[in-house]
This record gives structure tokens, sequence and C-alpha cells, in this order.
């Protein structure tokens, strides 16, 4: 099968196709195939709403099978933030490297042992117009002091994972995978898809 992922973001690419390629789905992105989703409004209350919005403006643009991931990174101290507002923290077109800068600097007098944070990532997939499939994972750990590593992306040199208490840029990518709430979700979604390709075949 071939899933249509509603983003360009060549790190989630990366991240879905080591997940979902031993089930046979090839994952393309909308520069793959020369199409171009436009500038969606992600204006949901919850990332399970922008993922959503996201899959339902790809499916009707693409008219193919999509998949799209919202991420959230959730900080205890500061009561949930920056939540649904992770990719715009610093700003509307904020950088990577932005909105990291401005966690740690709102974080600076957070004690070691209040830096508790989690990242979710909800996962919506429209197979066609009568099948979607729904899917959540969390990863906890906490916010490091200053940013380590050189894997992956956003956020990862500041998130320390609770299994490996490393950043996730010091993780290998299998051990991100492993671990991660899109790891988490998107082998929960291939369980899933499984279950829709077996009731397919009946
Ligand atoms: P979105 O899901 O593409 O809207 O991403 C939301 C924000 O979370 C962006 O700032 C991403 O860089 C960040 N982000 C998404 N996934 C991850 C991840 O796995 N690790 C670190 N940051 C992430």
């Amino acid at each position: 099968m071939k899933l249509l992922l509603a983003s360009n973001n060549q790190h989630k690419l990366s991240e879905l196709s080591r997940i979902l390629a031993p089930l046979g789905v090839d994952v393309v992105t909308p520069k793959h195939i020369g199409i171009n989703l436009g500038d969606v409004d992600e204006n949901g209350d919850t990332f399970a709403e922008n993922a959503k919005i996201k899959a339902e403006n790809a499916y009707k643009i693409a008219k193919m099978p999509v998949i799209a991931d919202d991420t959230g990174l959730s900080v205890d101290a500061l009561n949930g933030a920056p939540g649904v507002y992770t990719a715009r923290y610093a700003g509307e077109n904020a950088r990577d490297k932005d909105n990291v800068i401005k966690l740690l600097n709102n974080m600076e007098n957070v004690d070691d042992t209040e830096r508790g944070a989690h990242f979710t990532t909800c996962i919506y997939c429209i197979i066609d117009d009568n099948t979607t499939i729904s899917v959540v994972g969390e990863c906890f750990g906490k916010i490091a002091r200053e940013p380590q590593g050189d894997e992956g992306f956003g956020y990862d040199p500041v998130f320390i994972c609770n299994k490996f208490n490393k950043t996730f840029a010091l993780c290998t990518p299998e051990e991100k995978d492993s671990t991660s709430h899109r790891g988490k979700a998107l082998r929960k979604f291939a369980d899933e898809l499984k279950k829709y390709c077996n009731k397919e075949k009946t």
C-alpha cells in the first residue's frame, strides 16, 4: 500500500518508513508525488484535532490513502506548554533552534527534580471514504539544561527520555524508535492496519 504523509518533513518520513516498511507500506511525501498541500490552519485545540485537520486536507487534495501526524511537547513546570503551540513556540515560522532556546530560557529557574515533560503523537490515517485509523503514543522524560547530541530533530537535543536517560539527539534512530511517542503510535497504527488488511482479504 502507498501512503501519502501529509508533510514534507524528512525526519518524520524516515521514522515512518523505518517502522512501516516491514508491513509493505510505501510512505511518500507530497514532494515525491509532485503535489502541494498548501498551508493548513492547524487551529485545533488538541493534537488529535490537528492530525485530523492535516489528514483531511491531504485526502481532499490527493484522493489516495493518507497519514498525518501531529506531535507536541507538554512540560509539567510550564502547565503543559508549549502543547499545541509546540511548532510555533518562538513565533510563526520559528526554527527548531529558536523553539529550543525559548524553552531553555523559560526553564532556567526550574529545579532538576521539576523538569518532567512528555511528547504526544496523534496519528490520523484516512484509507478511503469509509475507513479511518487514529492512534496516540506518548513518551515521558525531562528537559535538559542545555542541548546535547546531533541526531533527530525539533526538541530532540533537550528531551531526555526516561528509557535511556539521555537526550533523543544522543540516541540512535533504533533507540529513539523503541521508546518514542511516534514509535509507539506507529506500532499501534501498524497493528490496526494489519487488522484492516486481514479483513479486506476475507
Ligand atoms: P508537527 O507535528 O509537525 O506539527 O510538529 C510540532 C513540533 O514538534 C515541531 O516543532 C517539531 O519540530 C516538534 N517535533 C515533532 N516531532 C518531534 C520529535 O520526535 N522530537 C522532537 N521534536 C519533535
